[in-house]
């Protein structure tokens, strides 16, 4: 019986078996505003009554509130600084390349879902792109695959044969929502088939980048989730949703986006090409971002004083702050060796990029909405179940949601 069995001790902390099986969900650039006005909307009757009856809360993200540090914190239940993953892309100092972080030799810490795998659970992870697929795996036996390579599932590498034909959904356009639909339509199959012990699901945000909370769109969005959400929970599972980031308006009174362009200015005070600005948002899937976030690395010329140069970026119109690498790495729990000599932090209307030319923004096709920065710190922690010993006074985050699912569901 599996509530018998000894507690699973991973990163520092220990999370004990639930009776029923526990399916934590991820989803991708969910600020909170988008819960509430699908709620008010009358959207997402299902989050409405979690929100009435369950637990919700609002906690914080890991900054940089990006994608790949944020999910690879909820699934270690510990920050950067610990497992490694701080951006989407990084300067790998040793080797002098700057290369994507999706390989999972980047990662320094197990993941809850290996180590509860180990202890003998079932487990399945389901992930909208492929990118995060092998670092959310990795060392994990069990069901792990992607929408995006939903057709070319094997049971050696991905714990089962035929994705398409488990869902019964065709393979869904990298820039759509269905990438993200298909993912919760693989979570219902799973639960009604294999019935795992312990499933991660994390969508992707191509709405998000798009449309506005409260929008048709946005609201279609959550109208859908909420369908397979409520299919979750009445198969009997506890359902546990955070995000990995919130969003926001990243433009000018016109409407234009609103761009701090790091290299160029650094260019003009340093020389050309002395600096290099690491935009750790950038991945192969910019279209929709133009890979403009609203956190940028700097790693300064020898010579350069940081204090100096940090002054000088601080006073820019649209930089909100500007901290040293160790101070950024104290305050925002980051690896120090992963990291330049400063780290810029734009407003929350205001991205940062690298140089004019280096942007290709002619695939924005809607007003640019991103993330990255403080103000998309803020993100949902809601389960479908009352919770109790939540440590009364602390700071909660959004990597606490196993902890939360696990540990503090009241019974
Ligand atoms: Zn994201």
């Amino acid at each position: 019986m599996a509530v018998m069995k000894a507690a699973v001790e991973v990163n520092g902390r220990a999370y004990r078996w639930a009776e029923n099986p526990v399916v934590v969900v991820c989803v991708d650039g969910c600020e909170p505003e988008y819960v509430t006005r699908a709620v008010e909307g009358g959207a997402a009757a299902w989050l409405g009554d979690v929100v009435a009856k369950g637990t919700a809360l609002e906690v914080d993200a890991v900054v940089p509130t990006f994608t790949n540090p944020n999910n690879l914190s909820i699934v270690t239940g510990v920050p950067p600084s610990v497992h490694g993953i701080c951006g989407n892309y990084f300067y790998d100092r040793e080797a002098d390349v700057e290369v994507m972080m999706n390989d999972p030799k980047y990662l320094r810490a197990d993941t809850i879902l290996a180590a509860f795998a180990r202890a003998g659970a079932s487990l399945a992870v389901v992930t909208a792109k492929d990118k995060l697929r092998r670092l959310l795996g990795h060392g994990m036996r069990g069901i792990c695959f992607s929408s995006e390579q939903a057709d070319r599932t094997t049971r050696a590498e991905h714990g089962l044969d035929d994705a398409l034909g488990l869902v019964g959904r065709p393979l869904p356009s990298v820039y759509s929502a269905a990438l993200s639909e298909f993912v919760f339509a693989a979570g219902v199959r799973l639960m009604e088939s294999v019935r795992p012990d312990i499933m991660y699901l994390s969508t992707t945000d191509y709405v998000q980048h798009k449309h506005a909370p409260g929008t048709p769109e946005a609201n279609a969005f959550y109208q859908m989730m909420d369908g397979y959400l409520a299919q979750l929970h009445a198969l009997g599972a506890t359902v546990a949703l955070t995000a990995d980031h919130g969003m926001n308006a990243k433009t000018d009174a016109a409407g234009a986006p609103a761009v701090v362009y790091l290299q160029d200015r650094l260019d003009n005070w340093l020389g050309a090409g002395r600096a290099r600005v690491i935009l750790p948002i950038t991945d192969p899937y910019v279209v929709h971002h133009g890979a403009l976030g609203s956190f940028a690395t700097v790693y300064l010329p020898a010579g350069a004083d940081a204090g100096t140069v940090g002054r000088r970026l601080a006073a820019l119109p649209g930089v909100e702050v500007v901290l040293e690498r160790a101070a950024a790495c104290a305050r925002f729990e980051l690896p120090p060796d992963r990291m330049g000599d400063l780290v810029v932090i734009s407003a929350r209307h205001v991205v940062l990029g690298t140089a004019v030319a280096r942007h290709d923004l002619s695939g924005l096709d809607a007003p640019l909405r991103s993330h990255g920065g403080l103000s998309e710190q803020r993100v949902p922690l809601l389960v479908n179940r009352r919770t109790a010993d939540l440590p009364a006074g602390a700071r909660l985050r959004n990597f606490d949601v196993f902890d939360i699912a696990l540990n503090r569901v009241a019974s």
